[in-house]
């Protein structure tokens, strides 16, 4: 088993209870434990005109391999209706996976850690309930180093 941190995200049709049912579905997922969900934030858009965000971070433990958890999760969110028409467009669900065990992963559908999390308040501070501020990620960084640069600004603990 490996220890794997999905990023939760929704902005459309309930955001809060899509995350709730998302949880649920990874519960159910097979050879996967579900360890912990942290808090709900909420928050604006980085993209103007789209309504505000809910975000959590879960834990997993997994023996799934990286590309099938990603089919399971993009299954959940297909369930949940997620249309993808424009990039980064309004979502009933995303779910990114953002740690998986100490792996580097650079493969055309999943790259992990995920590029973008540094960048995003919402996905480093629920993760910071979850992981040890001294934990190193695959690429060298300190997870201290990155919650350091990326303030609590603009969130909101549900
Ligand atoms: P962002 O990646 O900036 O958070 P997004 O989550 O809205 O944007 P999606 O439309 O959900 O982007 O996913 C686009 C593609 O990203 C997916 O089809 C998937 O193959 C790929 N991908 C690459 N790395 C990951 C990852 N770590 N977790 C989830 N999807 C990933
Ligand atoms: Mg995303
Ligand atoms: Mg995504």
């Amino acid at each position: 088993m490996e220890r794997v941190y999905i990023g939760l995200g929704s902005n459309l049709a309930d955001p809060q209870e899509q995350l709730r049912n998302a949880v649920q579905a990874l519960g159910l997922l097979p050879d996967t434990t579900l360890v912990r969900v942290s808090s709900f934030y909420a928050s604006d858009s980085l993209l103007p005109g789209q309504p505000r965000y809910t975000n959590a971070v879960a834990a997993l433990d997994t023996a799934l391999a990286p590309l099938d958890l990603l089919d399971a999760l993009q299954a959940i969110e297909t369930d949940q209706g997620r249309e993808r028409k424009e990039r980064w467009g309004p979502r009933t669900l995303d779910l990114d996976i953002l740690l998986f065990g100490d792996r580097l992963i650079d493969e055309p559908r999943l790259k992990v850690p995920h590029y973008h999390m540094q960048a995003r308040p919402f996905v480093l501070h629920p993760l910071a309930e979850l992981v040890h501020h001294s934990l190193q990620l695959a690429d060298g960084r300190l997870f201290s180093d990155l919650l350091a640069d990326c303030p609590f600004e603009g969130l909101e603990r549900l």
